[in-house]
């Protein structure tokens, strides 16, 4: 899970917070000086220039050697280090793992994909594959960096042990995954989190790509089954056992197609990647590798095919009506959509975005995009969580 730093009175609880401020202060203006961060945090300078000798010297930031021109002496920049230490993201997807290590400074050090198909493999035998993803990702990663932790993202519900009750994309029940993949590599010699592909992909949306800093944020993953990552005043929502977010079976058409909870027009019945398939390739029976599906739909839609423009602004039109749901509840910035509908967001965006607009009251302002970090959104923000401790201000303890 990705942990909050809980700061006290205390003197040592001080200084990590402070070491924190620094960092964030980096990370939204590098590169910036040491009188830039003091003069922005409210930090005196001498208090800046002692919290960022340390953080260069435990290779957390690092100068770059540019200088600003200004009154006075020149400064030294400063920015985030992301040469010595690495966050590892796994995802687990319906048909593929992918794999992310990122630094601090965000830049991937690796992302792989690789087939796999979880929901017809089973728990044991997935876990045994990410077990091994992660042994070669280390062996890449090398010696020269250290890896801070990591974090899977499953299409499903988590509860704060890194256990998995239900993830119905894959079939699974009862799954205590974390323990699992902890058991698998045998005391790695770093913490092993899940948590729900929804929270991290929402989590990478907020540092990295065009979205990053945005503290009022949804994402919301494409898909079998629809689900909702929630950041509302800079914080990631849980909900009171973890499953905030899990949107799937909002009721959207009492007469909607049938659902897989038995229910009818839900969400995930009229918006998942099957139902999306199902609606627009009618021909095409069930799927296991929606890719090929969604590009057929693309080509349909990009060469003018009337019944599949015609389906795509329908289906817009629900996503419109989902997110104003959403804005009316959180009144996020920007709302994003990734997977199956970010492939289609250029026939369903002009839709939705109608819909928005026609539907009172909806907070005014909020932004329907499609996400621009692909399939690796879950891992990249895996790979984010697992750095977590280290950007509350706490120092790696290698
Ligand atoms: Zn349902």
């Amino acid at each position: 899970m990705i942990s909050i730093d809980r700061p006290t009175a205390d003197l040592g609880d001080v200084r990590v917070t402070n070491r924190a401020v620094v960092l964030r202060h980096v990370r939204r203006h590098a590169p910036c000086s040491r009188a830039d961060v003091a003069a922005h945090t409210g930090l005196n300078k001498a208090t800046v220039s002692s919290l960022v000798g340390e953080l260069i010297e435990h290779g957390l930031l690092r100068e770059t050697g540019l200088t600003e021109n200004r009154v006075g002496r020149p400064a030294t920049m400063l920015v985030l280090d992301g040469a010595r230490y690495v966050g590892l993201g796994l995802r687990v997807g319906a048909d593929e793992l992918v794999a992310v290590a990122a630094g601090l400074d965000g830049d991937p050090v690796l992302t792989w994909r690789r087939a796999f198909p979880a929901a017809t493999a089973g728990p044991e035998e997935t876990v045994k594959a990410l077990a091994a993803l992660t042994r070669r990702a280390v062996t890449r990663i090398g010696a020269d960096r250290t890896v801070l932790g990591l974090t899977v993202a499953v299409p499903g519900l988590v509860n704060p042990d890194g256990d998995v009750p239900v993830a119905p994309t894959l079939g699974w029940r009862g799954v205590p995954l974390a323990a699992s993949v902890r058991r698998a590599l045998r005391d790695p010699g770093f913490p092993v989190a899940v948590d729900t592909e929804a929270n991290l992909a929402v989590l990478a949306e907020q540092r990295h790509g065009p979205y990053a800093g945005t503290a009022d944020l949804v994402h919301l993953t494409g898909g079998p089954v629809i689900g909702a990552g929630l950041i509302s005043g800079g914080r990631l929502l849980r909900g009171g056992r973890g499953f905030a977010g899990d949107v799937g079976h909002l009721p959207l058409a009492a007469d909607g197609p049938p659902c897989v909870c038995g229910r009818r027009g839900c969400l995930t019945a009229l918006l998942g990647v099957d139902a999306v398939i199902g609606r627009l390739l009618p021909d095409a029976g069930p799927v296991t590798d929606h890719l090929p599906e969604i590009e057929r739909i693309q080509a349909l839609a990009r060469a003018g095919d009337e019944p599949a423009r015609t389906g795509l602004t329908e289906i817009g039109r629900l996503l419109g009506q989902a997110v104003s749901v959403l804005a009316g509840l959180l009144d996020p910035d920007v709302v994003v959509v990734g997977g199956h509908l970010a492939a289609l967001a250029p026939w369903l965006l002009p839709a939705a975005h109608a819909e928005l607009a026609a539907r009172a009251p909806v907070p005014p302002g909020v932004r329907l995009e499609a996400s621009t970090l692909g399939s690796a959104a879950g891992a990249l923000g895996g790979a984010t969580a697992a750095l977590a401790t280290v950007e509350a201000g706490r120092l790696p303890a290698v």
